[in-house]
């Protein structure tokens, strides 16, 4: 223990009483052994409270005196003293002096004197002293008779230099406290001094520690746990549950729809939304069960107990209350919120699968079925073979591993060919042929679309231009997504393409989905006119399908509706399949469009859209997508085989 008070400093106020031999030896060594037991409880405590008490019972106990006690000075009007602990005297009877530090009647005592001069007050007699002759003393006398303390000493504490309060002992001979006690017991206010700084320096840190921790592991925002809390927890929970032999349920939350509120409220609201879930949920959830959140708009919960029945009830009772709409910078937002649930131990056994199993079955939560849904295995595999095949696909455009095909158009009335479409294909080094509606809908998820479309314009027109060169006209249309809609580098791109390739403009032609113009239909009308204005014909694919309106579509400048495959299909087989191709030529004649047949796939489907008047047919019945290279050498041979039939 390092000794850090100047002993200099706490001189004592009186003159240390003449003493004889043997008894001067018995205080020296009764100060001692205090001071050593001291020391060793300075190094065992951890509370300052805990420090105190330890020392008063120590310096009674070991040190023979008959009472310890220490007072803090208060910063107050009257300069009291608080009793912090006390030991051989009755904290009440203290309590009762009003003891006080100030330079007044009562401010005389030991304690009161040793904190405001910053020196020890020593021997000090009760019975005789002036200072504690006021009736306000009479109790503390009384008690000293009683007890048998007549002498006491105070010996001021202090931090670095600054006198924070007092250390008082009583001894039983009213002329104790013989000059080497007395430096030796300076020596322990010093100690003591220094023990309490320390632990208040300690004390700090953990404080400081704790506010770290806590930053670590909540979510400033919402005040939630984290995720990091949320695995360690689940890691807990996981041992617990197996020890019990039952289950746990982890339900992972999705807000829907987040980022294009953030968008479009900015994200103060956006915050502002979290914060109302994150009540509302905290507000429902039982006290055994922990709500955290993990990700940007994903709050995760688990319940310790219960098993699927449980977990379904509480998913279904959270989609309910989370269905009311959220009050959002003065408007009503509904926000939808997607459960998904996993269990342990049937669905994962460690916190992070079972975390990522609650995630995957999120993603198969549909509305109509109330939002929520239980893991049912396999899910984590088919997004994570999406998730690495998001990565290929990325790869894939930019190293040409792209193909193009094409499929044959027929004109019906005269079964010549009049064009193709043109399909991409990819052909992926482990997975072999990947569904082209699977990776285009993957490049729209991952924002791939762009370079995807820029890719099939590119092989499209190229293909187109050596087709020209060789003396075969032929249209080729290729598919746009809703996303090369909004994009406003696209018309500058087909035009420059035009220039690389000079070929006829109307050899070009484009498809679009009704479902991506009515996305933004505004911005569809816009785009829609300039490519029209390049002298390209415009296709409304998969007609039908959508939602748009009979007036919205005689404002666009499109020149041809495909109905889509799923009526042309079935319409041999299905009255209402039938009704509805009719009605679509008939409608689309009616507008001046030319109507094309997709999924073609049977000679009475061919017959039918003849006698039904349609113009265009396209389908596996004439050929299923062929590589572009292909298609040149099966044009030539099916316009053979139709001059042969027509001539014969
Ligand atoms: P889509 O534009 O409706 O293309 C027609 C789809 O029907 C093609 O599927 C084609 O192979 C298929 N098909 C053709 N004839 C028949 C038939 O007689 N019966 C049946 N059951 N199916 C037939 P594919 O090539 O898999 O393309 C799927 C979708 O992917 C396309 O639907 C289109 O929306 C999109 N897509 C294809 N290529 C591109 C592209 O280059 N860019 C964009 N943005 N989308 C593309
Ligand atoms: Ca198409
Ligand atoms: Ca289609």
């Amino acid at each position: 223990m390092a000794y850090h008070a100047d002993a200099s400093m706490n001189k004592p106020s009186g003159i240390p009483p003449v003493m004889e031999e043997p008894l001067r030896q018995g205080c020296v060594n009764r100060a001692l052994r205090t001071l050593s037991e001291v020391n060793r409880s300075l190094l065992r405590a951890t509370s300052e409270t805990e420090l105190l008490k330890e020392m008063c019972r120590v310096i009674v106990e070991h040190g023979g005196y008959r009472q310890a006690c220490v007072g803090y000075a208060q910063h107050d009007e009257n300069k009291s003293v608080q009793w912090m602990e006390c030991v051989g005297i009755d904290k009440d009877l203290l309590n009762t002096l009003h003891s006080t530090w100030a330079d007044t009647e009562l401010g005389r005592t030991g304690i009161g004197t040793a904190i405001r001069t910053g020196k020890a007050s020593i021997g000090r007699n009760i019975l005789t002293d002036p200072a504690y002759a006021g009736p306000n003393f009479a109790p503390l006398r009384g008690e000293a008779v009683k007890k048998g303390f007549a002498s006491i000493s105070a010996f001021p504490l202090s931090i670095d230099g600054e006198v924070f309060g007092a250390l008082g002992l009583g001894a039983a001979e009213p002329d104790a406290f013989h000059q080497d006690e007395v430096s030796l017991l300076n020596q322990l206010a010093a100690d003591l001094g220094y023990g309490i700084a320390n632990l208040r320096v300690r004390n700090r840190h953990r404080e400081s520690e704790a506010i770290i921790a806590r930053l670590a592991y909540y979510d400033t925002l919402t005040g939630l746990p984290n995720r990091t809390f949320l695995l360690e927890l689940l890691d807990a929970a996981i041992q617990v549950a197996r020890q019990l032999r039952q289950p746990l349920a982890l339900l992972h939350l999705e807000v829907g729809r987040f980022d294009e509120i953030n968008k479009v409220l900015g994200y103060k609201s956006g915050d502002e939304l979290l914060s109302e879930l994150g009540r509302r949920l905290t507000e429902t959830v039982k006290e055994n069960e922990t709500l955290t959140r993990v990700g940007e708009a994903e709050f995760a919960l688990l319940l310790p107990t219960g098993g699927a029945d449980y977990a379904l009830q509480t998913a279904q009772r959270l989609s309910a209350l989370l269905h009311h709409p959220v009050e959002v910078s003065g408007l009503s937002v509904d926000a939808s919120v997607t459960i998904g649930i996993a269990l342990f131990p049937d669905h994962a056994t460690t916190p992070d699968t079972l975390l990522r199993r609650a995630n995957a079955a999120m993603r198969n939560a549909k509305p109509i079925w109330g939002g929520y849904a239980m893991y049912t295995g396999g899910q984590e595999e088919r997004n994570t073979r999406q998730l690495s095949l998001m990565g290929d696909l990325r790869r894939a455009i930019a190293q040409n591993e792209l193909m193009l095909y094409c499929q044959p158009k027929l004109v019906i009335s005269s079964r010549k060919v009049c064009g193709a479409e043109a399909l991409v294909r990819w052909k992926h080094p482990v997975y072999g042929m990947i569904s082209t509606s699977e990776f285009i809908k993957l490049a729209e998820h991952a924002g791939l679309i762009s370079p995807l479309t820029n890719w099939v314009l590119e092989a499209s027109f190229r293909q187109s231009h050596d087709w020209h060169r060789m003396g075969l006209d032929r249209e080729l249309s290729v598919n746009l997504s809703a996303h090369d809609l909004r994009d406003p580098e696209l018309i500058n791109r087909i035009r420059g393409l035009f220039s690389t390739y000079p070929i006829p403009a109307e050899t070009i032609q484009f498809e679009l989905t009704e479902s991506a113009l009515m996305e933004d239909p505004a911005s569809a009308l816009e785009t829609l006119t300039q490519l029209k204005s390049l002298g390209s014909k415009l296709f409304i694919d998969d007609f039908g399908t959508g939602y748009s309106s009979l007036s919205y579509l005689q404002k666009l400048p499109v020149d041809a509706i495909k109905i889509d495959q799923s009526f042309v299909i079935p319409m041999t087989e299905s009255h209402d399949s039938a009704v509805i191709v009719h009605s679509t030529i008939e409608l689309g004649h009616n507008l001046g469009l030319e109507v094309v047949a997709e999924g073609v796939e049977s000679r009475a489907s061919w017959d039918l859209l003849a006698s039904l008047g349609c113009d265009i047919a396209q389908g596996y019945l004439i050929s299923a997508p062929i590589p572009a290279e292909q298609f040149k050498t099966w044009d030539a041979s099916w316009s053979t085989s139709l001059a042969k039939m027509n001539s014969t």
